[in-house]
């Protein structure tokens, strides 16, 4: 028996990667967070000087960028080149370009077949002994992995979803930036918004991150039954 995949999409400050860590560390499950792709292709093309427009030279970068994912929930890591560079890729540097990565249609071809491979790796045993994985982004439920036996979308006011981000430090123009103005540019490639046929859309705005995980491990309870 191969273990179970559970998809996670929504924009960004809904609580996803919180919810998506938690379920994964509950059900000892690997939890993979497709953003860091994005986000370590986006670090790795800022370091070497590319120009983020050329969308020829960020998809080659991406294509030979050497990145290790550790997909422990409990201590998830992202290695370039040998450096842990986990939490370089979460610096607002990044993430106000990461969206031109994202935007870049060979570039997010190149990281869909990464991102394929590690689920499919995973299944195949890896942390969680081939129980299965957690895998949350924006195309997880529609194009990654769109067969998952549990697929979610999670959305949440834009209002909500600033306050959640603002309470992470940064002043609130980037903040704003970071959260609406990259949500705007990532739509232009991926629907976020609104739930693919036999995705279960849930609502965060007045629920907490308990009440959320709840509500996902007893859709994947339901679905291994
Ligand atoms: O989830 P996180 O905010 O870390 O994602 C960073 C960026 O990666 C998103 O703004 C989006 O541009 C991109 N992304 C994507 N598809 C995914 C996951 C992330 O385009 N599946």
């Amino acid at each position: 028996m191969t273990g179970i995949v559970i998809a996670i999409d929504g924009p960004a400050g809904t609580g996803k990667s919180t919810v998506s860590r938690e379920v994964a560390r509950r059900l000892k499950l690997a939890y993979f967070d497709t953003g860091a792709t994005y986000r370590v292709g986006t670090l790795y093309c800022l370091r070497e000087g590319v120009d983020l427009s050329n969308e020829a030279d960020v998809a080659a970068m991406v294509d030979t960028m050497n990145v290790e994912l550790r997909l422990d929930p409990g201590n998830p890591r992202v290695i370039l080149d040998d450096e842990d560079v986990s939490s370089l890729i979460r610096t607002d540097s990044v993430a106000l370009s990461v969206s031109s990565i994202a935007t870049n249609l060979e570039a997010r071809n190149i990281l869909g077949h990464m991102q394929r491979d590690v689920i499919a790796a995973e299944l195949e045993g890896g942390f969680s002994e081939g129980r299965g994985i957690v895998a949350e982004g924006r195309d997880i439920t529609t194009v990654i992995a769109p067969d998952a036996p549990v697929r979610i979308l999670l959305t949440a006011d834009e209002e909500t979803r600033i306050a959640r981000r603002s309470g992470e430090g940064a002043d609130q123009a980037t903040v704003r930036e970071a959260v609406l103005g990259r949500d705007a540019k990532d739509s232009t490639v991926v629907n976020f918004h609104t739930a693919a046929d036999g995705v279960h859309f849930i609502d965060t705005s007045d629920l907490t991150i308990d009440e959320v995980v709840a509500a996902v491990i007893k859709l994947a309870e339901e679905a291994r039954a």
